[in-house]
């Protein structure tokens, strides 16, 4: 009976609340924030009609209200609706990319070399750019500025050459990236130098870089280089000087491309790895729905963490990245070892690990984005020269990757004394 009640009660309150006006008022903001973000009106239909037939169907979950639970559906959505990126593992590989001329493909050469030098990896470039006399020198200082590798010949005018030749100078290097001409058109000269350069490379990645301002030629674009060699992965460029990249996000979807990273400025260091979530915060810079948007993914992350999830499986690296993100929302982590148990388990905690700030959570979490995913799921690996690599590529030092290491050992031990049971649910207060 208790039951029943329980459903006649969850009825009442969803049928009662959900407002079929406040859903239409809110897909048609949503409509507006996609179409002036030059995403194409099919990709827009598709969202909000997902996000319409969801938001009047199915449940308010009690710990939102109604507005919270439409705006969770709308987030949800607009993830799917935009799709995960293009995750490249810090290992080794060839990358190479393609582009219309102006697209970025120079400049994004450099910064994705240096993006993959910072994070450990020997990182090299090759120019294949000998269409336009420029390029040559362009990437060469790009590369000499940042301590890059660079291959290139003045001299040869076949590309597949020169990419031969790179190739086998750089055979130790473990990352190379490959720049190749852009013209004004994807005209049967380049088609062909493309695939003969991709054929000789066999590159593991191959990006289409793609100017964000092109909006909805994007689609086109992307599709004549991808029947042309295959893509693997969309770099959009100059995110910084439109809030058009919607176009360029709509031909990625429309192929079932992924977006891997973004240019954000001129500068080398204006590049980032595409994230979804921070995507859609920006493609929908609108206070009200900002500011519940960061509610639900407060929300949203907390119920990732589960700590009894944390119990059966292995305890990695991994975890503590997803407390870490946990305990920033929740305040410092003496608080939430407070919380713990921790005086029955037997351990000692020092104190400088009662003081791990929300600084040193940071630097943490920097440390692990310069691991590798082996690392990652599997410490035991990290000896002191690896050590010293991941200090180098998070701009810490080896002290802090030791004080990291240090940190997931004591938590692991209180993990697995827990798992042992003795001590029950895991009773941190705050988490759900
Ligand atoms: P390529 O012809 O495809 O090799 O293009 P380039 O790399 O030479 O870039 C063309 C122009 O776009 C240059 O002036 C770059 O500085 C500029 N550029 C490239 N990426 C970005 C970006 O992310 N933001 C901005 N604002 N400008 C960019
Ligand atoms: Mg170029």
């Amino acid at each position: 009976a208790l039951e029943a009640l329980k459903d006649v009660v969850r009825k009442i309150k969803s049928s009662s609340s959900i407002d079929k006006y406040l859903v239409e008022e809110i897909v048609r903001d949503i409509q507006r924030a996609l179409l002036r973000a030059d995403v194409n009106v099919r990709h827009v239909k598709q969202i909000s009609d997902a996000i319409k037939k969801r938001a009047l169907s199915e449940d308010v979950l009690p710990t939102f209200n109604v507005r919270e639970h439409i705006i969770k559906i709308v987030y949800e959505e607009l993830m799917r609706g935009i799709g995960e990126g293009l995750d490249i593992p810090l290992k080794k590989a060839k990358i190479m990319l393609v582009g219309l001329q102006g697209s970025g493909k120079t400049t994004t050469t450099a910064k994705m070399a240096k993006y993959f030098k910072d994070k450990g990896l020997k990182a090299g470039v090759i120019t294949a750019d000998t269409w336009r006399p420029a390029a040559y020198d362009q990437l060469k200082q790009l590369a000499e500025a940042y301590d890059i590798g660079f291959y290139g010949d003045k001299n040869e005018k076949d590309a597949v050459k020169i990419v031969r030749d790179g190739l086998e100078k750089m055979k130790d290097y473990d990352i190379i990236i490959i720049d190749t001409a852009g013209r004004h058109a994807l005209e049967e000269g380049l088609i062909n130098e493309m695939i003969e350069i991709s054929r000789v490379a066999n590159p593991d990645y191959k990006l289409l870089v793609l100017d964000a301002a092109i909006g909805q030629l994007a689609s086109t674009q992307a599709k004549r280089f991808h029947d042309a060699i295959g893509i693997d992965g969309i770099v959009i460029t100059k995110f910084d000087g439109t809030a058009k990249g919607g176009g360029a996000l709509s031909a990625a979807r429309e192929i079932g491309i992924p977006i891997a990273f973004l240019g954000t400025g001129e500068k080398v260091e204006d590049f980032e790895k595409f994230d979804p979530a921070g995507f859609v915060s920006r493609l929908l810079g609108m206070g009200d729905i900002k500011a519940l948007l960061e509610k639900v993914e407060r929300v949203v992350q907390q119920e990732d963490l589960d700590p009894e999830a944390f119990l059966k499986g292995n305890f990695t690296l991994k975890d503590v990245y997803k407390q870490i993100e946990a305990m920033r929302k929740m305040g410092p982590v003496s608080k939430i070892i407070e919380m713990l148990p921790l005086g029955g388990l037997g351990l000692k905690i020092d104190d400088d690990m009662m003081e791990a700030t929300q600084e040193k959570m940071q630097k943490f979490k920097y440390i692990m984005d310069s691991m590798t995913e082996e690392e990652i799921t599997n410490p035991a690996i990290i000896d002191s020269s690896r050590i010293r690599r991941i200090a180098i590529g998070s701009g810490t030092s080896p002290q802090d990757v030791k004080e990291l290491l240090k940190y997931y050992k004591t938590m692991k031990s209180v993990m697995k004394k827990m798992k042992k049971g003795k001590f029950g649910k895991l009773p941190i207060k705050g988490f759900p």
